[in-house]
């Protein structure tokens, strides 16, 4: 079930709130319909990691910015963003991805060179820490290097997905400070990635303004240029309220209920990082029963296909009954596979509230919410 006013509504936030430029992070969810309503609550800029997502965005927003900002591309892969699809803005986190770059474009000189550096996850659920980043030792080299080839030179991070505290940012921005200080390079650009966070049950951040508020403060505390650009890469806190996943109920066995889709299907971050989505049974007459803790068997024949939840539903569930599960718009139906001929069925668009939302003041729809566990 998809909710375009949510996307809307996520993308308007950031829009206004956010004293920068926000970059739609497109793996969080690449619906083409989803893009169209980014674009519409005023989302012009989108960070792109594939050639595929590159030509995605393209054709769908013809008037998108496109940003290229993974950190290890395929020659090729550069070479057709910039030639065929005006991409003049790439991240880089070594001396070899910057040769690349720079032989992909013919040397170009209207190139938005950002440094990626490595910070530490410690405040986020999901690390992005180890893979990717120049370390505090290299970054000199690099700023220098990247600044010689680039008409505009940025610094970007990420603090890992779903960061619970602002202090995620102030302490990459302190690692920021440090690399400009050891380069002494001029920095037009500061993005400070994706991290802001959405609300699932037992994960309660503070208000993204906390963030925003950090990081306006700490950029403005940056020696960067007096012309410096702000920028945000959020994925997650644009997608995640924009869709929800109806399930049937095939089989019950105890307190283990075996539903429609799974691990290999939406439910990827339930299955392999243990990630707690919001339930609601779904039907005609509301059960009076009382809630207690479930764990969910995905379609396919593997005992991999487990969801240990615990989710919370009410005690007379069985089969035949329809089990929502929220906030599944941001790396859930982007996850899906057809593994065993289980693939997405359909897609209808609602209008209600999602179950949980970061955007609207008062607590969303009481009645759902309910059935939100809070641990
Ligand atoms: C995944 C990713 C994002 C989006 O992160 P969220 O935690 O979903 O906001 C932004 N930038 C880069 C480079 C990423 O890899």
């Amino acid at each position: 079930m998809v909710r375009p006013h949510a996307a809307r509504r996520a993308a308007r936030f950031f829009v206004e709130r956010f004293q920068g430029k926000s970059l739609y992070a497109v793996k969080a969810n690449p619906s083409p319909a989803l893009l169209r309503e980014l674009w519409d609550g005023g989302i012009t800029h989108y960070d792109v990691a594939s050639i595929a997502e590159v030509r995605l965005v393209a054709e769908t927003l013809p008037g998108a910015t496109l940003c290229f900002m993974h950190p290890v591309k395929a020659e090729e892969a550069i070479r057709e963003a910039y030639v065929d699809h005006g991409v003049r803005t790439f991240s880089l986190d070594s001396i070899e991805e910057l040769e690349k770059i720079v032989r992909a474009t013919g040397e170009a000189t209207d190139l938005t060179l950002c440094v990626r550096l490595r910070v530490p996850s410690d405040h986020a659920k999901l690390s992005l820490a180890s893979k990717f980043g120049a370390a505090q030792d290299e970054a000199k080299a690099l700023l220098m290097a990247a600044r010689q080839a680039a008409d505009a030179l940025g610094i970007c991070f990420h603090v890992g997905s779903q960061a619970m505290s602002p202090a995620a940012y102030l302490q990459a921005m302190a690692y920021v400070r440090a690399a400009i200080v050891g380069a002494a390079v001029t920095v037009d650009v500061i993005d400070v990635g994706g991290g802001f966070p959405s609300i699932y049950p037992g994960m309660d951040p503070a208000p993204l303004e906390a963030y925003f508020d950090a990081i306006h403060d700490a950029f403005e505390a940056l020696p960067v240029s007096y012309s410096a650009e702000l920028w945000a890469e959020p994925g997650r806190a644009l997608s995640a309220e924009y869709a929800s996943l109806l399930v049937r109920v095939e089989r019950r066995r105890d307190d283990e209920l075996y539903i429609n889709d799974g691990a290999y299907g939406a439910l990827y971050d339930a299955a392999h990082v243990a990630w707690r989505f919001p339930v609601a049974l779904v039907r005609e007459r509301e059960s009076n029963a009382k809630l207690v803790p479930f764990s969910f068997y995905g379609p396919t024949c593997d005992d991999a296909d487990h969801m240990a939840g615990p989710f919370l539903l009410p005690a007379d569930i069985g089969p035949g009954d329809y089990i929502e599960i929220g906030m599944l718009g941001a790396y859930g139906c982007a996850m899906r596979t057809g593994f065993n001929g289980f693939t997405a069925g359909e897609t209808v668009t609602v209008t209600d509230e999602p179950m949980a939302s970061a955007y609207v003041e008062a607590p969303v729809e009481r009645k759902r919410l309910s059935n939100v566990v809070t641990l």
